[in-house]
């Protein structure tokens, strides 16, 4: 492993719900691997979660607990970063205020994400303020601890891109405060949910890091597989069935045989699905059992999340600091 360097990255996550394993395999795996290796900041981002979920806010004192819950649990360690909650620093706002003076309209109109959450949460009422200006928050998020990376996925890319476009702008207004991350493009595979749709938990289709075993094969046992795959001695396609895309990640080392097997209808799908219940229930269990730990003792998430804001606040404040004084607010 290389030795950890100077270099900063800054990640967060929403506590829209339960965190789940395409969470975890497209996110957390990487930021446990990064926090050995860079200073991380890593946030539950709740603001980020009333972008969207503001008219619902019932659960999120909960959810906000429960990602701090598995953050732990997946194997973040906060003497080797630092996990905070992103409203107690306040710095992340009044920066983001701030660069919503110098942020074109037509750049946020312009992300695509922000038409296919749109798409995605149809029926909801997206037409807000807050919402269209999220990417101008994250830019925020990022830059107020002046990140060199930012570990995304693909479609997180033009919100990176107009993140270094911001911090050029107030650049050139107001002189060199703020540098320009890059991405750190993490290459890993997408897990779709269980009806074989993009895993979201607005699709109601995930499976949680949180659920218990029961529920577990529950969910398992209603997933998806090769449609046209009517009877046991159908020759099946493996490519589009969503129990394979599953033993592609948690299975891997078997991935040919499976595959051969499945297309020449030497194995069913209800056996597949029990192999693939077996590799994945051993999977989550020191998850499970590491989580069971961690609840016993709310008073330790708190303490966590406290130490995480006053090392979080250290350095957003310094930045904010030095933001105000160039464009003559102090
Ligand atoms: S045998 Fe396995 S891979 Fe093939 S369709 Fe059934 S569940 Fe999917």
């Amino acid at each position: 492993m290389p030795a950890k360097t100077e270099k900063v990255v800054v990640s967060g996550i929403q506590p829209s719900g339960k965190l789940h394993l395409g969470n975890l395999i497209g996110a957390l795996l990487n930021w446990v691997k990064l926090q050995d290796q860079y200073q991380c900041y890593f946030f539950i981002a709740d603001l980020h979660a009333l972008t969207t979920g503001y008219d619902n806010v019932k659960k999120l004192r909960e959810d906000i607990i429960d990602v701090a819950v598995d953050l732990l649990a997946v194997g973040l360690d906060p003497e080797k970063c630092v996990i905070f909650k992103q409203s107690d620093v306040p710095e992340h706002s009044e920066l983001h205020l701030l660069f919503s003076m110098i942020t074109p309209l037509p750049w946020l109109e312009r992300v695509p994400t922000y038409k296919s959450k749109i798409e995605e949460l149809k029926g909801k009422d997206l037409g807000t303020y807050g919402f269209l200006g999220y990417p101008v928050l994250q830019a925020a998020d990022i830059l107020i601890y002046k990140a060199d990376m930012v570990p995304v996925g693909e479609d997180q890319l033009p919100h990176i891109e107009l993140t270094r476009e911001i911090a050029r702008r107030f650049n050139f207004f107001y002189g060199e405060v703020f540098p320009q991350p890059k991405d750190l493009l993490t290459d890993v595979p997408t897990l779709p949910g269980i009806d074989g749709r993009k895993m979201s938990k607005s699709y109601n289709n995930t499976i949680s890091l949180s659920d218990p075993p029961d529920t577990v094969i529950k969910k398992v046992n209603q997933m998806i597989t090769d449609p046209a795959r009517i009877k046991r001695e159908d020759k099946g396609h493996p490519d589009v069935c969503t129990v394979f895309s599953y033993h592609k990640v948690f299975n891997k080392p078997e991935i040919k045989k499976i595959a051969e097997e499945c297309q020449s209808a030497a194995r069913g799908c209800v056996e597949c699905k029990k192999e693939f219940l077996n590799h994945l229930l051993k999977y989550l269990e020191p998850i499970h059992k590491k989580r069971a730990e961690i609840i016993k003792h709310p008073e330790k998430i708190e303490q966590v999340l406290q130490e995480g804001m006053l090392r979080a606040k250290k350095i957003s404040g310094a930045t904010l600091n030095e933001a105000r004084r160039a464009m003559g607010l102090k």
